[in-house]
């Protein structure tokens, strides 16, 4: 099937609201899409702003960290000076705006690349939260799958500087998130496509839209017929693709959601 580019509309900030809002009113399952973005006005930085962090403290890729020690516990180093920079972090206005969308609107689940777990601590549950790159704020086993505890982590690695291992099998542990090159969760793949195949309204917020297979999501939304809409400080790749494109920040154009009463139960 050919999928041609979308008469794309970019609006002013408040006509582009409005739009959405109307959309979200007609539509019978939305499905919320996030990246970085959504959580830096909550203090967690991306990957693209510039001198962003990330960049003195990168995750390593999976085959490096599985290749040595010392690799391993660069790893938890570069993971513990991230998690003390934004260790406070609380939910922010587009993550409140969502979970309303979620608990008594049209949004069926949110597909999100964060590994920061705000979207649940904005009151959205866990099964309606499909996280693709899976979730910092834990760790697991590698060999037997037994989730490890950050705060029972952190305590014997400063004091001994030693990578954990798993207490009932002496596997190698990593924190629950998806590194690059490791293999993408397939439940959370799944969960993603069967929800975006059914949604008739696709809304990306605060990604780059660069990262794959991630970024695929939107394009199969469009795809299957659904309405794209992206939200976002700066152009996207997909932008062409889009029937609606808002420029701008997440905070102040999500607060209009949040305020609304309108969206539909
Ligand atoms: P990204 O860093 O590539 O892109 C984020 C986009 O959001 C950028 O285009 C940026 O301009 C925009 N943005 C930033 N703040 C914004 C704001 N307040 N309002 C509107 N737009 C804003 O992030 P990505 O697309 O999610 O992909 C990178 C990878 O980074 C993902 O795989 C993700 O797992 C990982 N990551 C996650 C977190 C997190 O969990 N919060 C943080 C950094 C990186």
């Amino acid at each position: 099937m050919v999928i041609h580019k979308a008469t794309r509309r970019i609006h002013d900030k408040n006509g582009g609201i409005e739009q959405l809002k109307e959309w979200l009113a007609a539509s019978q399952s939305t499905v919320g899409f996030t990246g970085a973005g959504v959580s830096t006005e909550s203090g967690v930085p991306d990957f693209r702003t510039p001198n962003s962090p990330w960049m003195k403290n990168k995750p390593l890729p999976f085959d490096v960290f599985m290749n040595s020690a010392e690799a391993r516990q660069e790893s938890w180093r570069r993971k513990f000076v991230m998690d003390d920079l934004y260790s406070g972090a609380r939910p922010g206005v587009c993550h409140m705006a969502m979970a309303e969308m979620v608990n008594c609107g049209p949004m069926s689940a949110i597909i999100t690349q964060n590994i920061d777990g705000l979207h649940q601590m904005s009151g959205v549950s866990d099964d309606k939260v499909v996280e693709l790159h899976g979730n910092g704020t834990y760790a697991t086993c590698l060999a037997c799958g037994l989730r490890h505890e950050l705060a029972d982590i952190r305590p014997t690695f400063e004091a001994t500087g030693k990578a954990p291992v798993c207490v009932e099998c002496g596997g190698i542990v990593k924190s629950a998130i998806i590194s690059f090159g490791q293999a993408m969760p397939e439940e959370a793949m799944l969960l993603a496509q069967d929800l975006t195949l059914e949604c008739d309204l696709f809304l990306a917020i605060g990604s780059s839209l660069v990262v794959f297979p991630a970024a695929g999501f939107p394009m199969l939304a469009k795809e299957q017929g659904a309405r794209l809409v992206i939200v976002n400080r700066e152009a996207t790749d997909l932008d062409d693709w889009a029937d609606l494109v808002i420029r701008g920040e997440v905070g102040e154009i999500f607060g209009s959601f949040l305020s609304d009463a309108k969206i539909p139960a």
